[in-house]
């Protein structure tokens, strides 16, 4: 199977969060997909269930903040295309609500699952481009949620979009987009969730690795 190039960096939030948490290492996975179209590797991810329990949430919640009376937009609605100052990088993402009552404005996630660090990454990413991609947002503070079905809530306030979180992004963001590769870091716990196949990374792990049967140490 052949990878086409893209034509120019193109890339998706969820892309950035986890190397930006530290959650992941393989940086190459995210620069692969921001500069190719690929075949990717069948998954046994159970989407019909999870788009329906999450879509389940999204709906419950803009409810929710409807009768707090907000404004309330979700999903599709909210998907963005943010072009870089290089003027061919595009970032694109999709808050699951944008929910607003006067100069109060909430970006939130909903989740499934468990918390993860990534997952504020994402939001602060959301938070941290909103009132570019939103010019009727240009002014407003904006504060961000994470929504679990599971778990608390967990509020993220303005200030935590710092220039300590922007410079994070910003290296990742510089790394994914750039014309050189990225470093490949092939490991069993990454690369079982990972759909490049192959094909395109010869280096992927697909079997667990065995514990050493050393027999010569008494480090332990
Ligand atoms: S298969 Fe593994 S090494 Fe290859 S890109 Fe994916 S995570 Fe990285």
């Amino acid at each position: 199977m052949t990878a086409i190039e893209r034509d120019t960096p193109f890339v998706w939030v969820t892309w950035l969060t986890k190397l930006m948490s530290g959650e992941d290492n393989c940086r190459w996975s995210s620069w692969f997909k921001a500069h190719h179209k690929y075949d990717k590797l069948p998954s046994d991810f159970d989407l019909t269930q999870w788009t329906a329990e999450h879509s389940q949430l999204v709906h419950r919640r803009a409810n929710e903040l409807e009768s707090e009376g907000c404004g309330v937009r979700i999903e599709d609605e909210n998907q963005f295309y943010l072009t870089g100052r290089d003027g061919i990088t595009t970032l694109s993402g999709k808050p699951d609500i944008v929910a607003v009552r006067g100069d109060y404005v909430l970006v939130e996630d909903c989740k499934t699952g468990k918390p993860r660090n990534s997952d504020q990454m994402q939001v602060l990413i959301y938070m941290l481009v909103l009132t570019l991609v939103k010019p009727e947002l240009a002014g407003k503070t904006i504060h961000g949620s994470l929504f679990y079905k599971d778990y608390p809530q967990i509020e993220i306030e303005p200030d935590a979009v710092n220039s300590d979180f922007i410079g994070v992004f910003q290296e990742v963001m510089e790394a994914v987009k750039g014309g050189d590769p990225c470093r490949k870091v092939p490991s069993y716990r990454e690369c079982q969730f990972c759909d490049i196949g192959t094909d395109y990374c010869a280096e992927r792990v697909d079997e667990e690795p065995l514990a050493v049967a050393a027999t010569e140490h008494d480090l332990f």
